[in-house]
């Protein structure tokens, strides 16, 4: 068990060891050589919790290192984490399962007049491990001086009035289910700070509930996505076949067609990894309106297709995982309704957290690497008054590329939400010439209406998440809490059939006596879909004891 009786008291404290948190904390060491930064995870160790597609634009990241490590180019990480620079770029159409379109060159062609959907192209970016970019990056922090406690699960802000914050409060760790403390206690403290930092990914607990402590507003409600995903070790033929520079995105078939549907908005990936290695995802818009509808099945239709099943049939899953991406772009960002800051006084949000993924490419890695970035020059400019970090921190994140992606993409992922793919993505090349749609939480969305696409076997959710290894205390309380179980009995399950056991990728609900449970938390992935999808918002995810969770390392 950790023990943070050394840090309890900083300069800056970021709350989450991904990419945007790490590069704050970088940037930072770059810029004041003698500040104290600590930044705190509740993974048990760097890049466990992190799983993304993900294809690296590598300008901010370059920016970054070129000025914290000049010789990194040089690096075993460089070697191994950059290896695949993409230079064959797939965009390609599935309609039905045996049909598939290449239309790279139709976007291409469409990026020459301003389409906005030409931003998928990906050519001369990285596609990477984000669970290794991830070590990578904190193995630089520490050597720089900062402190990187992984195992550390956070619990809130503790705010002074409305507005100051004076840290982050840890959870307690070594309760029982009863709530009861154990021999192996450890009170959860307060780790005081002068700037905090949320960057905890997205749906972060912290952050929501600061969000709320402190007021702060989104101009329309956060959408998301949830992608899964699964590591495949092929032949070298295979591989080889696929090609290591290699990524295909695809859209259409398994989860949308012309007329008969299914319409839902996402895409099937395969991403080149290391070597003899593919990664293979599909990544579905939560605003689904399947009751039965899992997006493991989706995958599984996906990985069957004539496209895919050539370069994977016969391999093996090494490792699997689940998260949720935030889609609702610029609309979404949470700001202070004063002074229009991400964020408040001398805390700022992040990357992810602040949703700050481009939906015209799916991508939101790079935009987490410039806002750390940004973040890190906000608090060395305002060191003798922190409580103008954010607004320091917004006016540079709007003078930076991020806020001209986030407004190049604002009306995209409406547009779809509110028509569907089939109109919506058409009707989106229109941009910024769209007004703002009204659009609705995802879990507003489920009706009754089965998935017609439904694989003939169940999905086996226990391999899945054998290979995501992940792994909690059992002696512990509940972190998913169902607010209401009479809700599930009189509304949900006689209506939609307790949508909550089929789409939870982890398998973590059942039916026992009649009553749905979150019955196995020890298997839970962290993806937080069930908060966001339940269709009468009748669940809560909380953090677990710091350690527990998926322990991804090539995800
Ligand atoms: Fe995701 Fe919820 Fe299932 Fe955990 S219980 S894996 S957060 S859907």
């Amino acid at each position: 068990m950790p023990n943070n009786n050394e840090y309890n008291q900083v300069s800056v404290l970021v709350v989450g060891a991904g990419p945007a948190g790490l590069a704050t904390a970088i940037q930072l060491k770059v810029l004041k050589p003698d500040i104290d930064v600590c930044v705190i995870d509740k993974a048990l160790d760097l890049g466990n919790h992190n799983l993304s597609g993900a294809v690296l634009e590598p300008e901010p990241f370059h920016a970054l290192l070129d000025a914290a490590k000049p010789d990194w180019r040089d690096t075993d990480e460089a070697k191994d984490v950059l290896a695949n620079v993409i230079d064959k770029d797939d965009i390609m159409f599935f309609l039905g399962k045996n049909m598939a379109f290449n239309i790279y060159k139709m976007l291409k062609l469409a990026g020459k007049f301003g389409v906005g959907w030409s931003q998928m192209i990906h050519h001369g970016d990285y596609s990477v491990s984000i669970s290794k970019l991830t070590k990578w990056m904190g193995n630089i922090a520490k050597e720089m001086g900062v402190e990187v406690l992984t195992g550390f699960a956070a619990d809130h802000v503790v705010v002074d009035g409305a507005s100051v914050a004076k840290g982050v409060k840890l959870i307690d760790q070594g309760i029982d289910k009863e709530g009861e403390k154990q021999p192996n206690f450890v009170a959860g403290e307060t780790i005081e700070a002068r700037y905090v930092v949320l960057a905890e990914g997205c749906d972060g607990l912290v952050t929501e509930r600061f969000i709320e402590q402190a007021g702060l507003q989104r101009e329309s409600t956060q959408l998301y996505s949830l992608g899964v995903k699964e590591l495949i070790k092929v032949t070298p033929e295979q591989y080889a076949k696929f090609t290591p520079g290699r990524v295909v995105h695809a859209m259409g078939y398994p989860i949308w067609t012309p007329v008969r549907g299914p319409g839902m908005f996402g895409g099937g990936i395969v991403y080149a990894g290391a070597k003899d290695h593919l990664a293979v995802g599909m990544i579905v818009g939560l605003d689904w309106k399947y009751r039965d509808f899992n997006a493991q099945d989706a995958l599984v239709r996906f990985k069957e297709h004539s496209f895919v099943k050539p370069f994977i049939e016969g391999g093996t899953v090494v490792e699997a995982g689940a998260k949720m991406i935030p889609e609702g772009g610029y609309y979404a960002i949470p700001r202070d309704p004063a002074t229009q800051s991400i964020g408040k006084a001398n805390v700022m949000i992040l990357g992810d957290s602040a949703g700050f993924v481009n939906m015209l490419k799916i991508k939101g890695l790079h935009n987490a690497i410039d806002s750390g970035i940004q973040a890190a020059k906000a608090i060395a400019t305002t060191e003798n008054d922190p409580q103008r970090a954010a607004v320091e921190y917004t006016t540079l994140i709007n003078g930076s590329n991020v806020a001209k992606e986030m407004e190049s993409a604002k009306n995209s992922r409406h547009t779809i939400a509110k028509f569907g793919p089939l109109q919506g993505m058409p009707l989106s090349v229109l941009g910024s010439w769209l007004p703002k749609f009204k659009v609705e939480p995802d879990y507003e969305m489920m009706t009754t209406a089965p998935y017609r696409l439904k694989p003939n076997q169940n999905f086996d959710k226990d391999t899945f998440t054998a290979v995501a290894a992940t792994e909690h205390r059992e002696e512990q309380p509940a972190h998913l809490k169902i607010v209401d179980p009479t809700i599930c009995e009189t509304k949900c399950t006689p209506v939609y059939g307790s949508p909550c056991i089929t789409f939870c990728p982890a398998g973590v609900y059942e039916t026992i006596h009649d009553e749905v449970k979150a019955a196995n938390p020890s298997n839970c992935l962290h993806c937080k879909t069930c908060q966001r999808k339940c269709p009468f918002d009748n669940i809560r995810w909380v953090a677990p004891e710091g350690g527990g969770g998926p322990r991804y390392k090539r995800m």
